[in-house]
């Protein structure tokens, strides 16, 4: 019976679209080949994220850490693509559209994070899929050459955005705008600057090894650990603005 068919179909599709909307079908491990980057700043327009007296909104030192991060990579020779680049609301259905579009990618998401207790403070990156920990754990350990930071670790998470994601895919909390001194860091520009450079350094380093990234950043990098390649002073062929 053709309705019958058509229903069966329908119910068929209606499953499959279920299937589409809660797992990827298969993750692609592009951590060692990746040719672009999602880079992912967390809220904005009508969701602040969190929002506190030191360090204001979290949409707006995101989108800060996130155009400096991909600044630094396409200095780097790497591809980028922003799931947004000013104030306006992204759902985070087409964040994971826009990350799942590219050919052949990884998706970094920049967020602050927040808590009650005011002393609590530190770096955490996420990830979901097991293809996703070398590159969550390489972005936290650049992070840990900040001076003074303070490890709150590599963790899994469900996040909608690292769950749906074809792609390698982390989230890197970059701390505590509930904390003084973290939130104050978070409203200042070079210490922006730095964040988005140990994260741009982990992205490079995890694509083409150790030694091959060479910092733009404005704020001299003290705690660096030396570089093995070629010296410290010079950069690369890479075009500067
Ligand atoms: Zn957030």
């Amino acid at each position: 019976m053709p309705c019958l068919i058509s229903r069966a179909l329908a119910v068929g599709l209606l499953a499959l679209l279920v299937a589409c909307a809660t797992a990827p079908k298969v993750t692609k491990n592009t951590s060692k080949t990746f040719t672009t980057v999602v880079v992912d700043a967390g809220h904005g327009g009508k969701d602040n994220g969190a929002y506190r007296r030191y360090g204001g909104a979290e949409k707006i030192a995101t989108l800060d850490v996130a155009q400096r991060l991909d600044r630094k990579l396409r200095e780097s020779q790497l591809k980028t693509v922003m799931t947004r680049s000013s104030d306006v609301f992204i759902s985070l259905d087409e964040r994971v559209a826009i990350e799942n579009s590219q050919k052949n990618a990884i998706f970094v998401s920049i967020h602050f994070n927040d808590s009650r207790v005011r002393g609590i403070h530190g770096f955490e990156t996420y990830y979901h899929s097991g293809d996703s920990f070398d590159l969550a754990n390489r972005i936290q350990g650049k992070l840990m050459t900040i001076p003074h930071s303070v490890n709150r670790g590599v963790h899994t998470a469900n996040f909608r955005v690292l769950r749906l994601a074809y792609y390698p895919a982390v989230l890197v909390e970059c701390g505590f705008l509930s904390n003084r001194a973290e939130g104050h860091q978070a409203r200042d520009s070079e210490y922006r600057d730095m964040l988005a450079d140990r994260i741009a350094e982990a992205i490079v380093e995890q694509r083409y090894g150790p030694g091959v990234y060479q910092g733009t950043g404005q704020v001299a990098s003290e705690s660096q650990p030396a570089n093995t390649g070629s010296g410290t002073g010079s950069p690369p062929a890479a075009p500067r603005p």
